[in-house]
């Protein structure tokens, strides 16, 4: 990329701070995360969010005690009229504000069947971070909507000690997952389509799965944990209010995406945070701005040698996305 086109796409910027190198998740978040509950997420894991609903009083900082009680799905899987309903609310609130235009095209790839199981459905992909947010804090420092409070437009992402990136794992699983989704008859829409932009934004990411009216929506990222720990774990919404009609089918989602992923890579469920590799939590814009079923997954912890090993192999990013796509087709068709 060049740095003017960037800074032409995003001549509004406002320079804030230096930009903080930091990982999906605070190592020090890490061993103690009670089940479900509500891990404080890093700042440096901004997520976009769209800015849905003006009313909200834009608090300083997420209130970790919301409610994450379980969720309470107790049954395995979403009734068909919850997703239903969900999905009807999805669409009467979707229209956020789009954003400014400090992303990356969002690239739509036009389905490449229109049979097989998947034929109808529209699924979001959002490959976390980008190659060029470390070069402009200016842009990924702007805090943006993540639904009742404000945070970073993005962040950086973290890498293996290798410095293998984790914008550019996100990138390359996000575009297996896109393959073998479209072979299914899926219409598969990327929040960005290369490595070589900035952003977008938390608050565009979540639009873009909005607007697009997506069946389901992933953020794909990897974690940068404490290096003692591994695994992956798979991150569902918590209510804020203005997404309740999301949490349940969410929550589903993050279920059939953790089966699908554990099945596929072998990966072991995360031992420094989450609880069975899921938690859920209400400090992400993407999740908090998002009006269709979302989950994120942390698809192993960079930070550890023998995750990063798993990472930086082609063949595992290949059974990543098999994984996820595994899970996502159990959830949108029911099984
Ligand atoms: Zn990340």
């Amino acid at each position: 990329m060049t740095s003017t086109a960037i800074g032409r796409r995003v001549a509004a910027a406002t320079v804030l701070a230096g930009v903080a190198l930091t990982g999906c998740a605070p190592p020090s978040t890490a061993a103690s995360a009670p089940a479900r509950s509500v891990t404080p997420f890093s700042s440096s894991m901004a997520t976009p969010t769209p800015t849905p609903t003006p009313s909200r009083t834009p608090s300083v900082r997420p209130t970790p005690t919301a409610t994450h009680s379980p969720v309470a799905i107790t049954s395995p899987r979403a009734t068909a009229s919850a997703r239903a309903t969900a999905s009807a609310r999805a669409t009467a609130s979707a229209r956020a504000p789009t954003a400014p235009s400090t992303t990356t095209s969002v690239a739509a790839l036009p389905p490449s069947t229109t049979s097989g199981s998947l034929a109808g459905k529209v699924v979001v992909i959002d490959p976390g971070h980008n190659g060029g947010n470390a070069a402009h804090p200016e842009i990924i420092n702007q805090l943006v909507s993540a639904g009742t409070f404000r945070k970073p437009c993005d962040t950086t992402g973290t890498a293996t000690n290798g410095g293998y990136p984790e914008y550019a794992f996100t990138m390359d699983v996000a575009l297996r997952l896109a393959s073998i989704l479209r072979a299914q008859g899926a219409k598969v829409v990327l929040t960005r389509s290369s490595s070589a932009g900035v952003g977008p934004c938390i608050n565009v990411r979540a639009a873009i799965g909005n607007e697009a009216h997506a069946d389901a929506a992933i953020s794909i990222h990897a974690d940068g944990g404490p290096s003692t720990g591994y695994g992956f774990h798979v991150i569902a919404p918590g209510s804020i209010g203005t997404n309740s009609s999301i949490v349940k089918p969410s929550y589903q989602l993050a279920l059939d995406v953790r089966s699908g992923y554990a099945t596929g890579t072998g990966e072991h469920t995360a031992t420094y945070i989450a609880t069975n590799g899921l938690t859920v939590r209400t400090d992400l814009g993407g999740l908090n701005l998002s009006t269709v079923p979302k989950v994120f997954i942390e698809c192993a912890n960079m930070r550890n040698a023998a995750d990063a090993a798993r990472l930086t192999s082609a063949a595992f990013r290949q059974r990543a996305a098999v994984g996820i796509a595994a899970g996502i087709t159990a959830f949108l068709t029911g099984r």
